[in-house]
């Protein structure tokens, strides 16, 4: 039977990143993947946000994406639009980008790497036991793993065969989406009828000044309310076809399809993100609604916090019990994108009470305050992992500064190129001693004399010194002493190398 330390089923975004990460970590990955390419059907995500270009570029990819999309100020909430253009971020916007690029241009990336892919292939089911999964293929194969992560999306056979919950809310609202030609030209933009919201948009657009200018010609995408909240079958043409007439009296001619398919808000998630040798990561492990756009970011975060994870525990520098910091700190994340979906898609309901809260919840975003809060939860920026009291930078992103260090001038997110942990010293040189962990973390000393500034939070006190994950998120920081760093260095790295069996 062939082995891998690691299999991931599904190479959507989630399972390409997390493929990626384990690679740069030098982990023998495999992805199988039921597409035989990485074509897409349908056009789904349509951008990313913020946190997502800083994990892009915390790689060195991320002008890969951004020469290909379009920059906007895409965060928004409940259809308020949240600028983030006085963000302390690199990247203070979101990207245009349809999934199917998105896809590509990560399947790129993964292409340069060191992973296994075995495509036109499903997951059917597996059994773990203490030492290994055996993972079963639709071709009568069989894998041996030592981890198998379900990146399989919404209906993942491995959160199934794992028996694990997956409890939360039916949906309230159903959508047709499709790509279809039309006779008549529809009125292209986004529309509220007593029915719920539709829109029409083209394929190829432009953002000029914050706005969406469609090109004039190709396919054209549709979002329709159906009245059938409950359907379980694929939606047809002629589905589309009634639900347009419904909702706006004609169906414009609608003919040639090349995908249809429906959303709604349903909102579930998995009630644990591991069992045993068994990780759920992405649309496997939480589903809701598209609004928000923050879907696909959501699951490429969740492969990046448990990338480096699972890398570590499989090299055996890190015990078994590292893995559960995975679902303590991604769990709360996704339940928060959970709720956020689920008030924006009570607030799009369209009656003149929802009408009215929804002014009443612009007026509010329109502060200060309230925007940059919203704004950093949407946007992936003012993510905080619970790691403790201490000061804010801890569990929060690193920013990416522009320090001096010995070889000249840095920006921090290329200290993370190879998905190293780094200990980052403001202070003396030499004052702080790595020695320990020497082969799993870079001690970098350096100065830094701008100000210190986080997302929503505003200026922080400049620290002496700095753990970094290598998911970019502040693991410990120095107040003038290494009081804790020996702990914060066992407690994400694993024992020092000299006790180390
Ligand atoms: C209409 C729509 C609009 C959206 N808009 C946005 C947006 O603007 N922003 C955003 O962030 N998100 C958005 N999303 C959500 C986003 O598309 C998903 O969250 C994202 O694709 C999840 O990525 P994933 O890799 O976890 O899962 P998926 O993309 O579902 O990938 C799962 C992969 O696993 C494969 N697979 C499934 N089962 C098996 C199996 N048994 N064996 C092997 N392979 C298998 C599939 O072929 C697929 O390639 C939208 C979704 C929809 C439907």
């Amino acid at each position: 039977m062939t082995q891998h330390a690691v299999v991931i089923a599904g190479a959507g975004p989630t399972g390409l990143m997390l493929a990626g990460e384990l690679a740069l970590a030098g982990v023998d990955v495999a992805i199988v993947e039921r597409r035989a390419n990485q074509d897409l059907a349908g056009s789904r995500a349509g951008g990313l946000h913020s946190r997502t270009i800083e994990i892009f570029d915390m790689r060195g990819i991320a002008d890969r994406f951004l020469s290909e999309g379009q920059i906007a100020q895409v965060a928004g909430f409940g259809g308020t639009r949240l600028d983030i253009s006085d963000f302390p971020t690199r990247h203070p916007y979101g990207l245009g980008l349809w999934q199917n690029h998105i896809e590509r241009i990560m399947a790129g990336w993964v292409g340069e790497l060191a992973v296994t892919f075995y495509r036109g292939r499903v997951v059917r089911g597996f059994t773990q036991d203490d030492t290994g999964v055996d993972v079963e293929l639709s071709d009568d194969e069989s894998l041996r793993a030592e981890y198998l992560v379900g990146c399989d999306g919404g209906r993942s056979v491995v959160r199934k065969a794992a028996g694990i919950e997956f409890p939360g809310w039916d949906p309230t609202m159903s959508n047709i989406l499709a790509q279809v030609e039309m006779a008549e030209k529809p009125p292209l933009g986004i529309h509220r009828t007593a029915l719920g919201m539709y829109s029409f948009g083209r394929l190829e657009y432009e953002i000029r000044d914050g706005e969406i200018v469609y090109k004039d010609v190709g396919p054209i995408g549709v979002m329709v309310p159906e009245s059938d909240v409950g359907c379980t079958t694929e939606p047809t043409l002629r589905d589309l076809s009634e639900a347009l007439i419904a909702v706006c009296g004609t169906d414009y001619g609608v003919h040639s399809p090349t995908w249809i398919s429906r959303f709604t808000d349903m909102a579930r998630q998995a009630a644990t993100y591991r069992d045993r040798r068994v990780l759920l990561a992405g649309d496997a492990a939480h589903v809701h609604s598209p609004v928000g756009g923050q879907g696909l970011n959501t699951g490429v975060q969740d492969a990046v916090n448990l990338g480096w994870k699972l890398a570590q525990v499989v090299k055996k520098t890190s015990p078994e019990s590292l893995l559960d910091t995975y679902h303590a700190e991604r769990h709360p994340v996704a339940a928060r994108v959970l709720r956020n979906t689920m008030a924006q898609t009570a607030l799009m309901r369209v009656d003149d009470r929802t009408e009215a809260l929804r002014d009443t919840v612009s007026e509010l975003l329109a502060m200060d305050e309230p925007r940059k809060r919203f704004a950093a939860m949407m946007s992936g920026l003012g993510i905080h992992y619970d790691l403790g009291p201490g000061h804010p930078l801890l569990g929060r992103r690193m920013p990416d500064l522009d320090i001096v260090a010995s070889a000249g001038l840095h920006r921090v997110f290329t200290l993370l190129h190879d998905a190293h942990g780094v200990l980052i010293s403001f202070g003396e040189p030499g004052a702080l001693d790595l020695s320990a962990w020497a082969d799993r973390v870079r001690l970098v000393d350096t100065k830094y004399l701008g100000e210190w500034e986080l997302p929503a939070l505003g200026a922080v006190a400049a620290p002496d010194a700095v753990l970094v994950r290598p998911d970019g998120y502040v693991a410990w920081v120095g107040d003038g002493s290494d009081a804790g760093l020996t702990d914060a260095l066992s407690r994400w790295f694993g024992p020092p190398s000299v006790t180390r069996r």
